[in-house]
């Protein structure tokens, strides 16, 4: 197995006199999903202007959240923090309190925001990192593989912030490409590292649907660490109940696909079983004032 990361030695984060120093040093975790000619993903979430140390591999993926007031000052900061890290991808998202990035927010807020002459989010120096709103990149390596992810910064209504739509509002269904890779979203899937049912059911139906390897988010901030989705009958069981009322005619259709999957693999249609996705909720700060560091989560894909 190689787990060789494509990329040069990194070297540790710069640091921020606002952070806690505490950040820097903790250990981060690496968890191997796959095996040969793998590509190392450095998953971080939640910083809210913290700039903790950050694993070396080849794509650096921020769920969201880089601030905490989401004005020009805060955000120009956490990009120049991120766009100086040498991995050879950084792709980015916004969170709920990135609210300068929300054009819709900023219209209608306009005295909540210190968007002035120079000060726009035009203005912001992103370097090379990669802005996904709602969109996707392919992304290229020197091994020949290619990854595809989507990002989007949508998470349910709570309180009065950017990105946000009514919980009863069904922003996913068919919203992400087939053949994504990983989805990097904000806010989790309900069910799953969100604090007992805090994440949407309508992005857990859609990943059940596009079935992507790896999906990356925060936002819940306590329940951060790892989990996959195995597209079993059990998980099914699971899973089912936390998409809400989507109505008979899915829970069957959920349940004649994965029936028919199973039939087709015992009948060797499939070269291989239906792949697992692994989920990881990425938020760094957490505890009582968010003053404890979470360390980045490092997944071989
Ligand atoms: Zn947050």
């Amino acid at each position: 197995m190689d787990l060789t990361p494509l990329s040069e030695p990194h070297s540790q984060g710069q640091s921020n006199p606002n952070q806690t120093s505490h950040l820097e040093d903790v250990p981060y975790q690496v968890h191997q999903i796959s095996a040969s000619s793998s590509i190392r993903i450095v998953c971080i979430s939640d910083t809210h202007c913290t700039q903790p140390s950050l694993p070396e591999g080849d794509i650096l993926l921020h769920a969201g959240d880089l601030t905490n007031k989401g004005s020009f000052e805060e955000i120009q900061a956490q990009l120049g923090w991120l766009k100086e890290a040498p991995h050879k991808y950084k792709v980015v998202i916004a969170g709920n309190h990135d609210v300068l990035l929300d054009p819709a927010y900023v219209k209608r807020f306009p005295d909540r925001i210190y968007e002035g002459e120079g000060t726009s989010q035009t203005d912001l120096n992103w370097g090379d990192i990669i802005y996904l709103n709602r969109s996707s990149i392919k992304l290229d390596f020197p091994n020949g593989r290619s990854l595809d992810i989507y990002g989007s910064p949508l998470t349910e209504q709570f309180g009065t912030w950017a990105f946000q739509y009514p919980p009863i509002r069904d922003v996913w269904t068919n919203s992400i490409p087939k053949g994504t890779d990983i989805l990097l979203t904000h806010g989790p899937p309900r069910g799953h590292l969100d604090l007992g049912g805090k994440g949407c059911r309508f992005l857990l139906k859609e990943i059940w649907r596009v079935r992507p390897r790896l999906v990356v988010f925060g936002h819940i901030h306590a329940d951060h660490g790892q989990q996959a989705i195995t597209y079993s009958s059990d998980e099914a069981s699971y899973d089912i109940p936390m998409m809400g009322e989507i109505g008979v005619w899915a829970t069957f259709v959920i349940r004649f696909r994965l029936a028919s999957e199973k039939l087709s693999e015992l009948l060797c249609w499939r070269s291989e079983a239906s792949s697992s996705t692994t989920l990881v909720n990425a938020a760094v700060v957490g505890g009582p004032g968010n003053v404890e560091g979470r360390p980045a989560i490092v997944i071989d894909i």
